[in-house]
């Protein structure tokens, strides 16, 4: 029977680094930040619809989106955003589906979703992991990896669903706050408890 896991965290918590650890033990990883930009490429759909609800400053000389044009709009927007949202939030959700339809009946299949608890998505998974990391360490994590202050890494994770409401989503948690072989290890006993039975 077919398993399906909504992968979710934090800014920097580890989510990447999990579903590549799933993948490589046989799961099938659908990014549904991948599929966001997928589904607003030149010439589909998506893109229209951006294109008719935003105008074409928008758009780039070639036809493609001007991404950071739109993202200024929409921060500086609440309505704008929520428009924007409900052109790709359904999009990418059909797109995974039918990603998903592809795979073999009995796949383990993982939607690695990072604002899935801010989307509602909690009850669409037979399991929700949610990959948790001391705050602390986050913040170290978000400021190295993305090169900010303290100040911008905190303003980032600040502005995400907050670390509580994802915990009380989650029916596993899997805690990164160690090193990485200690992550492939938790990974490993999520994978033995909860998939390989
Ligand atoms: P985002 O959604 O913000 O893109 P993510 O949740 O997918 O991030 P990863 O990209 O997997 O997170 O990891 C974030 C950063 O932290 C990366 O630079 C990664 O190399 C590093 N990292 C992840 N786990 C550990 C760990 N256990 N020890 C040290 N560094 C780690």
């Amino acid at each position: 029977m077919r398993l399906r896991i909504g992968l979710t965290g934090g800014i920097a918590s580890g989510k990447s680094t999990v579903a590549e650890l799933l993948r490589a033990r046989g799961a099938l990883v659908i990014d549904a930040d991948a599929l966001a930009r997928e589904v607003v490429e030149t010439g589909t759909p998506g893109l229209a619809a951006v294109g008719t609800r935003f105008g074409p400053g928008v758009l780039r000389p070639d036809g493609s989106l001007d991404r950071p044009g739109l993202g200024k709009l929409v921060f500086a927007d609440p309505q704008a955003r929520r428009d924007l949202e409900a052109i790709i939030h359904p999009a990418v959700r059909a797109r995974a589906a039918e990603i998903e339809a592809t795979a073999p009946a009995d796949a383990v299949v993982v939607h690695m979703i990072p604002l899935l608890v801010e989307t509602g998505q909690q009850n669409a998974f037979d399991v929700v992991v949610v990959v948790d990391v001391d705050a602390d360490v986050q913040l170290e994590r978000v400021r190295d990896r993305d090169h900010l202050t303290t100040a911008e890494a905190r303003a980032r994770i600040d502005a995400q669903a907050p670390r509580a409401s994802r915990l009380a989503a989650a029916d596993v948690v899997i805690d990164n706050s160690a090193s990485l072989a200690e992550l492939q290890r938790a990974v490993d006993d999520f994978w033995t408890a909860r998939v390989a039975q």
